[in-house]
């Protein structure tokens, strides 16, 4: 990735079929240099799988200060971003030609909808994502009226901008991406997409400090290793999140699993 002072860091490609492309409108194109420079996304950009495009909103300002936020009408704390740097970034990137129409034009904000793995799975499938970063108190009503067609939090805590947001979104949609983590990462059992929390995981070595990684895991038979992390999901998720297995996909086998574990 190269941030440039240009209006667009990385001039957007035409896509190839597989490939996903981030366009994020930020103040603070420069926080995303290390999150993107290493390891799964920074392969997948080289790969071609994935691109974020970075845009300075501060380049659509036309006034001599760049100014990019005013005070709020009615008063009240702080700063408020302003809607012609917005609108203009927005509809800059919205009129590229080889952005997706349907593509969603993302506001991350404390106020929006909580980001989830399903969420990530279904932006997952999508060729095109735009994604505005606020700053300040917010951004003006009018952008998040016309502009907005979706609104992600990432949890119920306020940050200082919605940079480090975006970045939570970008990886883990990233890595669902056909072809981004390698079938040694795959994400298919990762906690979440199974709709359960993950088996505890062991490795090298088997006995350390006395304490013992489980002997099923070293025995090689795998029908008997499959049923312990079965088992051991189960009992995570039992423990840790109960709720989830209200809506997860249970076989009969699962349900005596569970019966016992509750007895234990
Ligand atoms: N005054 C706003 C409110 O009370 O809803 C919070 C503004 S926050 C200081 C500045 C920006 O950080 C927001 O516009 C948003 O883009 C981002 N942000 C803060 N917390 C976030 C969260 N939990 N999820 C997503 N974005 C968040």
């Amino acid at each position: 990735m190269d941030i440039r002072q240009g209006r667009v860091s990385n001039p957007p490609s035409f896509r190839s079929a597989t490939m996903m492309r981030f366009h994020v409108l930020t103040l603070f194109p420069e926080m995303f240099d290390s999150p993107l420079s290493v390891s799964i996304i920074a392969r997948a950009q080289k790969q071609g799988l994935v691109e974020v495009n970075l845009h300075n909103i501060r380049d659509f300002t036309h006034n001599r200060h760049n100014t990019v936020d005013d005070y709020p009408f009615g008063g009240g704390p702080g700063m408020v971003m302003k809607p012609e740097p917005l609108f203009e970034s927005v509809e800059h990137v919205r009129g590229s030609a080889s952005l997706d129409e349907s593509a969603p034009t993302v506001l991350m904000t404390p106020q929006g909808r909580r980001f989830d793995q399903r969420i990530a799975e279904d932006y997952s499938e999508l060729s095109d994502i735009v994604i505005i970063c606020g700053r300040y108190e917010g951004v003006d009503e009018r952008v998040r009226q016309n502009l907005v067609t979706d609104e992600l939090s990432i949890g119920d805590y306020v940050l200082g901008g919605g940079e480090l947001a975006a970045m939570v979104v970008i990886d883990a949609v990233a890595r669902l991406i056909p072809g981004v983590v390698g079938s040694a990462e795959s994400p298919a059992n990762d906690s979440y997409t199974t709709g359960l929390l993950q088996h505890p995981l062991y490795t090298r070595p088997s006995e350390y400090r006395g304490m013992e990684a489980p002997d099923v895991l070293l025995s090689g038979h795998h029908a008997e290793i499959a049923k312990w992390h079965r088992r051991e999901t189960l009992r995570r998720t039992l423990e840790r999140r109960p709720d989830l297995l209200e809506s997860a996909d249970l076989s009969n086998e699962d349900r005596r699993m569970l019966d016992e574990l509750r007895a234990e």
